[in-house]
């Protein structure tokens, strides 16, 4: 687990100004506050393995390049694998759905992990975080997912303590924010 003390520094110094005022490539913010408490929230994230998301989870969405990881990984052709294991969304043909879920075909309940793990799709990927469910102005918290409660009660409790230790120390320079903000954006590089 990354340091939380060290993350909760990085978020506060990364929100408190803009994108757009320190990453001279841009006029506008890029990534909003709340972005970046969501990235900060991966980066922390610690799974427990309780299988919840893997059992329950309906449906589970692939864009065409996890489709194609997977086929590559499973050393079957992609359009054996999209009719052996997907279905076309019926509201977004750019995506797919799993079609053997509740729980998922990949799902290891003895091993309680994900049995194609480095190629599990990026709607995998992105839980509980990174996603937004249903709402854009703030971090929504995904009950169900233990790891997802733990991690923003350690997050909200270190933030307290981060603000008083950047409080004491002053200014915080643009150069120092923009580089709170690349280390954050790393959560979403490394997806
Ligand atoms: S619900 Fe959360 S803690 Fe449980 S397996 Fe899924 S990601 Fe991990
Ligand atoms: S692909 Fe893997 S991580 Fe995603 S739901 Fe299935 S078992 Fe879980």
């Amino acid at each position: 687990m990354r340091d939380l003390r060290s993350v909760a520094i990085e978020l506060l110094k990364a929100t408190s100004l803009s994108d757009g005022q320190v990453f001279a490539e841009l006029d506008a913010a890029r990534y909003t506050t709340v972005d970046y408490y969501r990235m900060a929230c991966h980066i922390l994230f610690q799974c427990k393995r309780c299988g919840r998301c893997c059992t329950t989870g309906n449906p589970i969405r692939l864009r065409m390049e996890d489709a194609r990881d997977m086929a590559r990984h499973l050393k079957i052709p992609l359009n054996r694998f999209i009719k052996k294991y997907a279905n076309p969304d019926p509201d977004r043909p750019e995506v797919l759905n799993f079609k053997h879920i509740l729980p998922c075909k990949f799902y290891d309940a003895r091993a309680a992990g994900c049995k194609i793990y480095p190629v599990r799709p990026w709607s995998c990927r992105i839980f509980p975080f990174l996603g937004v469910y249903g709402c854009e102005e703030r971090v929504v918290v995904n009950e169900s997912c233990p790891g997802s409660v733990e991690t923003m009660n350690l997050l909200t409790e270190a933030l307290e303590a981060a603000g008083l230790e950047l409080n004491g120390c002053g200014f915080v320079s643009p150069e120092e924010v923009r580089a709170a903000k690349i280390f954050l954006r790393q959560a979403l590089e490394a997806l």
